[in-house]
């Protein structure tokens, strides 16, 4: 299936079936911001509780996981979405925290200038010289063949707007566009607009919301809307020492919304003013921090490919030197080859950070910067601590080496809603499965891994008489008592039934028939197999819960 198609048919069924709809849709929608339906909550609720089981409620604490130096403790926390406005300044997102925005006078169109790439437009010589470069185009994206896919029109309107006979795209002469030249941004085109030079130049955007506290809306009640959980950790890392019993190395995670007020919110769920994060900050010696860094990073892929990305869909992407934020020793993305992207491209599912000090330091010291290879204290104009950190010492004693040190952070970050959304791509199927009549048909299927689905099972009477859906009723309770999400449908066909529930990614389906009645036993249909199995009765709920654990 083309891959443009797949995506919108996705999106079809995220709307069709109650998984994701647009914010506030009954007054147009709100650009960047989503809800999630019936369906959606569970998946997403489902998502949340693998990562929450995988960090918390399932790691064992006395042994040590395989790959990993040592045993170690997880605890989690859950923190407040505004926070001390100190501590925006301190973690740099307050200076730091923006992205470079062009706007288009013309379009109003407003674009990630880190999005843009910029073409030369040249005359081309007929003497064997170098071609005369007489303008740029701006466009969205990298694509080599952006003059082919543009077309001939698109060169006739260059050639006018540029008020030349012959204009060609030099592809070859790719340039960012941040590294355009002061005098030629002029002459920046935006393919959209009809005028040349409607671009303007590049500009800071902060991103984070603001709000105030309190009844004065002044400078000094303002706060913002966290743009990210970890923070959060942080600032309790004291606390969290103090107050139970974790021992270095350990973790502490968190689950919550984060706001970001991206310029362009794009590809449905992808790219939000408004998400959810599943960030996790793992406290460590210096000594061992890179093995930890390791660790966590092969730990985090194997997690999606556990609940179901296949290997080829993902990936593993260390960032270069120049790419690191200052403080960092290694960060690695995980990427998924998202269907709104062309193939070969991946976009972000998680980063996992090494960030040294840099985090516990100034909170404790005030903000750092680099200076000559080294972490210092950044100063403002008076010589002073540009943003004051808390003056709290955020060292940790270990009492049997007797050693204080500043512990180092690896930091895995994933976004839930992103992850939510991988896993419905990676569900998406379209196949063939026989109809009532048993003529082969189109069945769309998701292929949600059990843990993730919203509904674990449904439960059909054959027909609606001879006692079949009273025997239904009675077996959909006790999946209800044993806490297995259930569902019951008794209209329609069974090859209806069986699709509507193939279609929101049901693993089970157990029909009562007339041999229920009999011989009390029912047939288990399997999802991917479509094979039915007879099973009693009796057995029926630990059956399906066994085949649910895999
Ligand atoms: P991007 O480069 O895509 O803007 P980022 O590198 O800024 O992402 P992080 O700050 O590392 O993202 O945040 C951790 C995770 O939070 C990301 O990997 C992503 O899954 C999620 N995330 C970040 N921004 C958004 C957003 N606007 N909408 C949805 N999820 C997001």
């Amino acid at each position: 299936m083309p891959t443009e198609n797949r995506m919108e048919n996705i999106v079809a069924l995220a709307k069709r079936r109650g998984f994701v709809f647009q914010s506030s849709e009954i007054y147009g929608g709100l650009n960047g911001f989503w809800d999630y339906g019936p369906l959606g909550v569970e998946l997403k609720r489902n998502v949340r509780q693998a990562w929450w089981a995988d960090m918390i409620t399932e790691h064992d604490e006395i042994s040590t996981p395989a790959g990993a130096p040592c045993s170690f403790d997880m605890v989690g926390v859950e923190t407040s979405i505004i926070m001390h406005p100190q501590v925006w300044k301190v973690s740099g997102h307050y200076d730091l925290f923006a992205d470079k925005l062009v706007d288009c006078r013309e379009t109003k169109a407003r674009f990630r200038a880190d999005h843009l790439t910029c073409y030369s437009v040249v005359v081309p010589s007929t003497t064997g010289e170098a071609p005369t470069r007489i303008g740029y185009v701006a466009a969205v994206g990298t694509t080599d063949d952006f003059a082919e896919q543009l077309g001939k029109s698109f060169l006739k309107r260059m050639q006018t707007a540029f008020a030349r006979d012959k204009a060609e795209v030099q592809i070859g002469d790719q340039q960012p566009f941040l590294a355009l030249p002061v005098p030629e941004r002029a002459t920046v085109w935006n393919p959209e607009a009809k005028a040349v030079g409607t671009l303007t130049d590049p500009r800071d955007f902060n991103l984070m919301f603001e709000t105030f506290t309190g009844a004065l809306q002044s400078d000094e009640n303002k706060a913002f809307l966290r743009p990210e959980t970890a923070q959060g950790m942080f600032v309790n890392f004291k606390n969290v020492c103090d107050s139970s019993r974790v021992k270095l190395p350990f973790g502490v995670a968190q689950i919550g919304k984060s706001f970001r007020n991206e310029i362009t919110p794009r590809n449905f769920t992808f790219r939000s003013r408004e998400f959810e994060q599943m960030e996790m900050e793992f406290f460590c010696h210096p000594s061992q921090s890179l093995q930890w860094y390791q660790y966590w990073r092969d730990r985090r892929y194997n997690w999606y490919m556990q609940l179901g990305i296949a290997k080829e869909n993902l990936i593993l992407r260390e960032h270069a030197q120049e790419e690191l934020a200052h403080y960092s020793v290694g960060t690695a993305d995980l990427e998924y080859a998202f269907p709104f992207l062309e193939a070969g491209q991946y976009g972000e599912l998680e980063g996992v950070a090494h960030r040294g000090d840099f985090d516990l330091r100034s909170h404790s010291e005030g903000k750092l910067c680099k200076e000559n290879g080294q972490l210092v204290v950044e100063k403002g104009p008076d010589g002073k601590a540009k943003y004051q950190g808390s003056g709290k010492d955020l060292s940790y004693f270990d009492d049997q080496t007797r050693e204080r040190f500043v512990p180092h952070v690896i930091e895995p970050a994933a976004g839930c809603d992103r992850a939510t959304l991988a896993f419905l791509c990676e569900a998406y199927h379209e196949d063939q499965a026989p109809d009532d009549k048993g003529e082969m048909q189109t069945r769309l299927v998701l292929k949600l891994h059990p843990k993730l689905a919203p509904v674990k099972v449904a439960v059909f009477p054959l027909i609606k008489k001879d006692g079949m859906p009273e025997k239904a009723a009675a077996i959909y309770r006790e999946f209800k008592q044993a806490g297995i999400a259930v569902a019951y449908d008794q209209q329609a066909a069974i090859g209806r039934r069986y699709r509507r529930m193939d279609e929101i990614g049901t693993p089970f389906c157990v029909t009562v028939d007339g041999d229920t009645l009999t011989a009390d036993t029912v047939t288990v249909r399997d999802r991917d197999t479509l094979k039915q199995d007879r099973v009693s009765v009796k057995e029926l709920v630990d059956h399906v819960r066994s085949r649910l654990r895999g």
